[in-house]
């Protein structure tokens, strides 16, 4: 891809080669700052992801037998080759998502953490023996699957495409990655990286629509892994579309409409400046983990919507790149579309409108997918702003009395990703974060993921655990041999 002409032109990676689709076709990427088209990259059809899946089968048995000392050595390299691209990554990252320059460097950081982290476990994918008789000797192998298949979301596409390819890989697996379609270009930036480090088929890359690309990635028979990262109604479809092409192993880390639950010892102000923190408005609210309920007792529950009403109001928004800015655009029509339906409906609702709401007023603001940092109070169970995931900066608060009734309301969506919890009091926050339906917890904290503690989640949030040793073994399968002496 040549990052400095006007626009961009990225390739697939197949089988060692940068490729078009075989149909001629090509997506266009927006910059969702202007709608001016900022490149294009190959719609991939289902012939196209076959011939990635029949490279990534040709290339596994060579992969997989390589001294796993090895293989860490190659992802250590890549690890190298991201960061030494740092900046041409970073900047077409941030134009092509939205997202703000000062919180992104960190995404091109971690993918890079992400390749090492996994590649120290060379020695680990190890099984077990088993005293299961007297006389013989029982023992399991860890073996990869072969082929495995990776889908991303669009709202930090570069730390996820260099996530999906270090633990399959270290676990002596190929891997077949799609990446989103309203931001792909770090993606192409990343496969020509992988071109130049791994051996031919081992990683390859197919841009292009959910449909067809990513459901025939999904049914593929020669794919018996795969795992996505997305909304609940795509999770569904990619277990429909895997169930039909054969018997997969398939792990999901879907949406979440995460509470933020404060006890009545907290600090409005302190409240307040985490509510905000953790509704991730650097990207605009478009995480999984942005704590999108603030659920506030009602001795503070006044003090601290005034609070986050005022906090928000500063916030700056404005052109990604800018260093100063807190907040960019959406990422594409369709999402923006979206999201101002759901503020139109919280309008609707007989919820409080208590900041934003509206597109920013301003000459360069009429073009774009831009939208104020918005938040609703007085929020309740029945209303769409409490149960479904807006993915966006959409932050609905809700007031509750008792313990009992806080610990209903966290659990009252079909959601079960994350929580935070704030209290001094340690025994009531230990209380409340085993009551709580979610696959990661927080006590003072929030959003933050540590490399290491495994993230994911319960109910309709997904099936799996990434981001630790579990998320490496996920990628094997067990081999048992029963010795008989
Ligand atoms: P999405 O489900 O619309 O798309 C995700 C990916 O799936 C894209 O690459 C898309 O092309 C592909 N896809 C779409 N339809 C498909 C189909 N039928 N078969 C196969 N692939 C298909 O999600 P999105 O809008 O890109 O991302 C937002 C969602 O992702 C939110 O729900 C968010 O919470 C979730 N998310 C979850 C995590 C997590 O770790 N749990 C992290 C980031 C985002």
């Amino acid at each position: 891809m040549n990052v400095h002409s006007n626009l961009m032109r990225g390739h697939m990676l197949i089988g060692g080669e940068l490729v078009e689709s075989e149909s001629g076709q090509w997506l266009e990427s927006v910059n969702p700052a202007s709608e001016e088209t900022l490149g294009h990259v190959p719609a991939a059809t289902a012939a196209d992801v076959n011939r990635a899946v029949t490279a990534a089968e040709a290339a596994q048995p060579a992969w997989g037998a390589l001294e796993p000392k090895a293989r860490a050595k190659l992802l250590r390299q890549l690890a190298q080759k991201l960061r030494e691209n740092t900046d041409n990554i970073l900047r077409i990252e941030v134009i092509d998502t939205g997202n703000t320059i000062s919180k992104m460097r960190a995404d091109v950081a971690s993918a890079g953490d992400t390749l090492d982290y996994y590649a120290g476990f060379h020695s680990e994918i190890k099984g077990e023996t088993i005293p299961a008789s007297a006389k013989n000797l029982h023992m399991t192998l860890r073996e990869p699957y072969g082929v495995v298949g990776r889908i991303i979301p669009f709202n930090h596409p570069i730390k996820f495409a260099a996530n999906a390819l270090a633990a399959p890989l270290m676990a002596g697996n190929t891997v077949v990655l799609k990446p989103p379609e309203t931001s792909p270009l770090s993606a192409t930036m990343l496969g020509e990286i992988c071109r130049e480090v791994l051996p031919a088929g081992v990683v390859n890359i197919v841009t292009g629509l959910g449909v067809p690309a990513g459901d025939a990635l999904a049914r593929h028979p020669a794919v018996k892994r795969i795992a996505f990262t997305g909304s609940v109604p795509t999770g569904r479809a990619i277990q429909r579309a895997a169930a039909e092409g054969g018997i997969k192993h398939v792990t999901l880390e879907l949406g979440g409409k995460n509470p933020l639950i404060a006890f009545p010892d907290m600090d409005p102000d302190k409240v307040a400046q985490i509510a905000v923190a953790g509704m991730n408005f650097a990207w605009q609210g478009q995480s999984c983990g942005s704590t999108s309920r603030l659920l506030v007792h009602a001795d503070l529950y006044d003090a601290v919507v005034e609070r986050v009403a005022a906090l928000v109001g500063k916030l700056r928004v404005g052109d990604p790149m800018d260093p100063n800015v807190d907040m960019g655009p959406l990422n594409s029509r369709r999402h923006f579309d979206k999201v101002l339906r759901y503020i139109a409906e919280g309008r609707r609702s007989g919820a409080r409108l208590v900041a934003g709401g509206e597109r920013p007023a301003g000459e360069r603001f009429q073009r774009g997918f831009w939208v104020q940092p918005t938040v609703f109070s007085d929020v309740t169970p029945a209303m769409t702003l409490w149960k479904e995931e807006i993915f966006g900066p959409v932050l609905s608060i809700g007031r509750w009395s008792t313990v009992t009734e806080v610990s209903a309301l966290a659990n009252s969506t079909e959601f079960g990703l994350t929580a935070a919890i704030w209290t001094r009091d340690i025994q009531q926050a230990l209380r409340m974060a085993k009551v709580v339906r979610a696959g990661h917890v927080w006590i003072n904290g929030y959003s933050r993921h540590f490399l290491g503690v495994p993230f994911g989640g319960m109910k309709n949030s997904g099936i799996g655990r990434e981001e630790g040793i579990e998320e490496l073994f996920s990628y094997t399968e067990t081999k048992t041999i029963n010795i008989m002496l």
